[in-house]
This record gives structure tokens, sequence and C-alpha cells, in this order.
């Protein structure tokens, strides 16, 4: 496809965008009256309208029928949460029986990792990427200390090569070999929150259950954003945040998916509450614990209702439009971005290297070579909400479901606008 560098090439995209429409389903915040660039969808989606309505629909049910709400509300709260399964299924590509919403991420992976780290004198280490996220570092260290072990011998990193800015999958499949029956649990992020890398899921799972470990994956650059198949991959477990691709508002609640293969199995090893409790016989207070026949038996606490309210409106989004027209949308939008960047750095001599690889997804993270914060600063002045990440890298993720192809020539002028004016001060 040769693309062009205009302002009606890039309307021309968005009117045979089938996708456009729902640019207006969500709120976008301003700057200088005029509605912002926004790149950063892969760190907090934006608001859909529907989002404060559900909101308010249970702020109404409380006023109206307080504790009577839980099972008289239109939406009634007892079983708010088994909503989101069906929805939430075909996003990850499990069944619904395999989804649960609850907690927030890191708290889910604190949580599968009691049932599926059961370090034995034998089988004992965790492999999983240099540089993680932060939370996943700490989460999985302090679950080695738990268990009385030495962070530094029981966890594996796999390292990216000197000079290269991404993952290589035999790197990782070589790890996997070599730790073999010594590692109990493959834990990664499936798609690499810095450099935007997708990692080869299905092939990594393999790997990790030949040498009889578990395998889990951290989702939250994953869900809402790549292609998923859980299930048929035979994923053991994972967890995902919802407020990234998946717009559901700030710090709101985390997906989790537990196989079909561990549900209703008494010898796995759980934290326990009343919400994962046989449904039916929850309200009987009984004091012997029977788990829900799926993944909502590793629900603890009853669910919090207006969190949840915003998260469901934006599932009746992703139900509506689906994940392989998203990744349609997204592949043609990445490849634009990719072209203007290209455009751009032609036009004023700029160095910017895309060292995302292209097993991708949404982001794209650019390492601009001469640049510093100054640039980043100008990109938000004028309306371009991109995020920073030491040294002087900067994601940008076109997240499918609102952000346009005129977005993506518009960024280019700003981006242009600011090397043209540093060139103008140079030179005084
Ligand atoms: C965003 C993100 C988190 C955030 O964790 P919370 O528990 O939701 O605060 C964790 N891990 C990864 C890989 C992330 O990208």
């Amino acid at each position: 496809m040769t693309f062009k560098n205009t302002q009606e090439y890039a309307q021309q995209l968005d009117q045979t965008d089938p996708l456009n429409k729902y640019r207006n389903e969500f709120l976008f915040p301003k700057v200088n009256g005029k509605e912002v660039i926004y790149f950063t969808g892969n760190s907090l989606g934006l608001q859909p309208k529907k989002a404060k309505e559900y909101v308010d629909e249970v702020m109404t049910d409380w006023a109206e029928l307080a504790v009577e709400g839980h099972f008289k509300a239109k939406k009634a709260w007892w079983d708010y949460h088994e909503r989101f399964a069906e929805k939430l299924a075909p996003v990850v590509g499990a069944k619904p029986s395999e989804v649960t919403v609850m907690n927030t991420l890191t708290v889910n992976l604190h949580l599968m990792m009691v049932s599926f780290y059961r370090p034995t004198e034998k089988r004992y280490k965790i492999i999983m990427e240099e540089k993680a996220f932060p939370s996943d570092q700490y989460m999985i260290a302090s679950q080695v200390r738990f268990h009385r072990l030495d962070p530094k011998e029981t966890i594996v990193e796999v390292k990216k090569r000197q000079g290269e800015n991404h993952f290589r999958t035999e790197d990782i499949l070589q790890t996997i070999k070599e730790v073999g029956e010594e590692c109990a649990l493959v834990l990664m992020g499936g798609v690499n929150y810095y450099n935007g890398q997708v990692l080869e899921m299905e092939t990594i799972t393999k790997a990790g259950k030949d040498v009889g470990a578990f395998v889990g994956w951290d989702l939250a650059h994953a869900a809402g954003n790549v292609e998923l198949k859980l299930h048929d991959w035979n994923v053991d477990f994972a967890a995902w945040c919802s407020y990234k691709y998946m717009n559901s508002g700030p710090g709101n609640a985390s997906g989790c998916f537990v196989h079909e293969q561990y549900q209703g199995k008494k010898d796995i090893p759980r934290f326990e509450g009343w919400w994962g409790h046989n449904k039916e016989r929850r309200f009987l207070m009984e004091p012997e614990f029977q788990p829900e026949p799926n993944a909502n038996a590793w629900q603890i606490s009853n669910a919090p209702i207006l969190a949840l309210a915003p998260y469901l409106a934006s599932l009746e989004l992703f139900e509506k439009v689906g994940m392989p027209a998203l990744i349609e949308k997204r592949d043609k939008i990445v490849v634009y971005l990719e072209f203007i960047l290209q455009e751009v750095a032609r036009k004023v001599a700029g160095d910017f290297e895309i060292i995302t690889p292209k097993e991708r997804g949404t982001q794209l993270s650019v390492f601009l070579h001469g640049q510093g914060k100054d640039l980043f600063n100008y990109l938000m002045e004028n309306g371009v909400i991109t995020d920073w990440r030491e040294p002087n890298v900067i994601r940008l993720a076109p997240a499918p479901f609102y952000c346009s192809f005129e977005d993506m020539w518009r960024f280019g002028e700003v981006l242009k606008g600011y090397f043209v004016k540093e060139n103008l001060e140079s030179r005084d």
C-alpha cells in the first residue's frame, strides 16, 4: 500500500474505516480547546460515553433500593461480576467458564501464584523476561521470599542480546530447556510494556509445559490489543488490567483466566473467600467451602459494583466490534503511523528509531536519538499525549477504537513543527 502524508488522504482512510464511528463513543480530553491526539490508550484508555450512565445506574439503585439492590437492582449486585465472562472470553480466547473479573492485576497475579507456584526441592525456578514491569518483578521476588527461597537463585531472567531491543524466541526456548526439570513456572508479559513486542505465547507456553512447568501470562498490554487463544494454547493462567486497552477506568478491576482443566479440582491450593463459594449456597453461610465450578472459584470478596459499572460499558463496545475488526484497523493505523514517522524524519533529518519489532500490536516505541524531554513537552503542549520512558523513548499507541488516521497525520505535522522551531532557534 502506498500512503500519502496529506490531510486529505488521511481523511479518506477515515471515511473508509468501518470503526471510525466508534470514536464518537469516547470522551477526549482537550488542549487549547481541541481534542487531543491520544497515544496513551496503552496506559489509560479513554472513557466510553456510556460509562457514566452505568455508574449512575448503580448510584440510583443504591439510593432507591439500598441493601435490596443485591437482588432487586436491574443488574443485581450479587452476581454482577458474572455479566463479564461471556463478553470477555472472546477478547482473550477463552471459554466463559475460564474467565473472571476481580481485584487488580498484581493482586490477581499473586493469587494465581498461590495456585500455580508450588516450589519443591527439585523444581522451584521461575523464568521471566529481564526488565519486566516493576510490579511483576516485585510480585515474583516477594512470592519467592514468601516460600523462603532466594530470588537470586530462583528467578531466571531471559535477556535481550547485546545491541538488540527485542527478545528472541529461540533464547527464551533455550532458557526453558536449560532450566528444564528445575523450572516450576514460566511467567512473562505477553506484550512487553517497553518495546511493544508481542511474545510468541503459543510456542513459549508449549515449551514450558513440555518441561513440566506451569505457564502464566501477564496480559496487561495484550488484552484488547492482540489476538489471544488462551484456552487453545493450553495456558495455565493469565491476568490483565482493564484500564489500558480495555478502557474500564483508572485502577479498575483485573481480568483473570484459569484453564478449564483446573476447574472443580479439590487439591489445588487457593486463597478462598465467600464469593468463590457455590453461588446457590453462598448465603446459607455454611462452614465448608464449596468452590464454584469455574474461574469464579478464585473470587474472594463481594464485587466492587461501582468500579465494575464502567468496565461493563466498555466491554459492550468490545462485544459489538470484536477483536478481529480491531486488529484489522490496528495493523493499518500502526503502519500509517510508521509511514508518517518516516516521512517526518526524512523532511527534518531527524533520527527516529522504532525499537518495536515486527511482532507487535498497537504500540510503537520510538527511540528519539539526539532529542531530550523538550520534545515530549512540546508534543504535550500541542495536544499530543504520549508517554516518555527514560532515556529517550516515546511510546505511541494509537488505539484502534478511537484514534483516527487524521490523528496520525496531525501528529506528524506537530512533530515537524518542533524540528522547524528547533532549527530556527539554533540559527538565532
Ligand atoms: C500496567 C501493568 C501493571 C499494573 O498493575 P496493577 O496491579 O494494575 O497496578 C502490571 N504489570 C504490567 C506488565 C503492566 O503493564
